[in-house]
């Protein structure tokens, strides 16, 4: 049973790593995320026959183990029953909270799994392996750190919380001095025996959850995507940690491979925004986390009709269109896919620019315009769209704010000051469709609207692009 439940898992690693390697392209994300369902599917078969083959073993008794069956059947039934609900009726829109939510039940559960591990031993009374003990501190440590940092992000996310960072006096000595004490909390604990070495285990558990609320806090809105990629890492390598504790060696892989992958993915999500890696992972160290939103009058702004966006388009040879999260919200991919078909049509030459942090996933809009058949050949990326945009003739913002505001440039004491933007003010004219002049995400005004090429159309992005597909013919 042992050598089969090895091999299954030595399968589902290989089909975890397909997963990912498909997950890398559009056209290959849906494969990807087959070869992941059978992995897991094959990992949570083998390691039920693992229980069952360990429940079979004739010095156990057998009342407690038919009772500790029954709770993994029913919790796996109850945990199935609301990732299936939850899965389907969650809006695009919400994904990044949910996942955010999701990230925390691992460091809980790292944490839970640390603590069970500790007390079966210190229950036995029998001498605890120093090294073992090691795995179980960092094991709880790091699950509590994703687990709070985790809370934060999503109550950010779903706006149930300030999305400007916390700063306060001394925060990065905080940090220190939390880590500090958790290394001297770590050597007692590996010390210490039995019962007495729960009071570092537990110190350190509650300084650890002050950590992880406090790292994400202090990280502000517009550096919120290095932080969602940063707690998917986090959440892969309190996985990993609990792969040790209970010496599940798919787990330590499957681990390695999220804690590992999302750290690329910050690495890259820090990169387009020209963010520091390690300024983020500490919780903007090194960073003031911006001035604050200046209150600028920037003059002011010019509105256009549907009907006038529409001669515009007919009449212009090149158009880029730069979605963002306003597109999300007013699920306006399907009108928007269907402007772009008629201008096509007219030899129109349209393209999208898509900003690596539009949205509130990576790769979101890459995701809708999917979803809504955009052909993949006219989606480019911000650098392959910024040096051509002084020869185009309109760009349509469609719900983007923050990723194409000039401040990032032109503020250097901007929240969001040094991230790159699709500099869409070099084209020849520029329309911005959105509901008010409210700010975006990071909560900063946006001098694009103000700009002289620039006209705003207010409105339901979905509404108004119909109107243009209406108007178009
Ligand atoms: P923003 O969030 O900056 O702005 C979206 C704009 O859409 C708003 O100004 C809003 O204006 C408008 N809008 C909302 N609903 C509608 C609607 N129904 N119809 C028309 N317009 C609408 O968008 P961006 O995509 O430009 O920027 C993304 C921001 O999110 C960045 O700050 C990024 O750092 C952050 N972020 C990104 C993540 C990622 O991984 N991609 C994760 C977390 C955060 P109004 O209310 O006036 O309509």
């Amino acid at each position: 049973m042992v050598s089969f439940v090895t091999g299954a898992y030595i399968l589902a690693a290989l089909l975890f790593i397909l997963a990912l390697a498909g997950l890398s392209k559009h056209e290959t994300a849906r494969r990807g995320n087959q070869f992941g369902m059978a992995g897991m599917g094959l990992a949570l078969v083998a390691t039920l026959l693992l229980v069952l083959d360990y429940l079979n073993t004739d010095y156990l008794d057998q009342g407690p183990i038919v009772v500790g069956l029954v709770i993994i059947v029913v919790a796996m039934a109850v945990g199935a029953m609301i990732g299936i609900r939850l899965a389907s009726s969650v809006e695009m829109t919400g994904m990044p909270e949910l996942i955010a939510m999701m990230h925390s039940f691992v460091g809980l559960a790292a944490v839970l799994v640390g603590y069970n591990t500790y007390i079966e031993v210190a229950d036995l009374g029998v001498q605890s392996d120093a090294v073992h003990n090691g795995e179980v501190f960092l094991g709880v440590f790091i699950g509590a750190v994703t687990f709070t940092g985790s809370i934060v992000a999503n109550l950010k996310l779903s706006a149930k919380m300030k999305s400007s960072p916390l700063t306060l006096p001394g925060r990065h000595q905080l940090n220190l001095a939390i880590l500090v004490l958790s290394a001297v909390l770590m050597v007692w604990f590996m010390l210490a025996d039995g019962w007495v070495a729960m009071a570092p285990l537990a110190l350190m558990t509650v300084l650890a959850l002050v950590l992880g609320f406090h790292l994400v806090a202090a990280i502000g809105g517009g550096d919120m995507p290095v932080v969602v990629s940063m707690l998917n890492s986090y959440s892969g390598w309190a996985a990993a940690a609990a792969g040790f504790m209970l010496g599940n060696d798919l787990l330590i892989i499957t681990g390695a491979l999220v804690g590992s992958s999302g750290a690329i993915l910050s690495y890259i999500m820090c990169k387009a925004m020209n963010r520091s890696f390690i300024s983020v992972i500490a919780g903007g160290f090194g960073s003031d986390g911006g001035g604050p939103a200046e209150d600028r009058d920037y003059g002011d702004h010019r509105e256009i009709q549907s009907g006038d966006v529409a001669d515009l388009l007919a009449g212009a040879s090149s158009v880029v269109i730069t979605p963002g999260y306003g597109m999300a919200v007013a699920q306006a991919q399907y009108p928007v896919a269907e402007m772009t078909r008629k201008l096509r049509e007219k030899g129109v030459d349209v393209r999208f620019g898509i900003h690596p942090v539009a949205g509130r996933l990576p790769g979101h809009m890459n995701v809708l315009l999917a979803e809504a058949k955009v052909p993949y050949d006219i989606v480019l990326e911000m650098d392959e769209i910024n040096d051509d945009l002084p020869e185009v003739d309109v760009v349509l913002v469609i719900g983007a704010n923050d990723t194409v505001n000039p401040a990032a440039l032109e503020e250097p004491n901007s929240p969001i000051a040094g991230m790159p933007v699709i500099e869409v003010w070099r084209a020849k004219d520029v329309i911005v469709f959105k509901r008010s002049m409210a700010t975006g995400y990071a909560g900063v005004q946006n001098p694009l609207f103000f700009k002289d090429n620039t006209q705003m159309l207010f409105g339901d992005a979905k509404d108004k692009v119909n109107e243009i597909v209406a108007a178009l013919g």
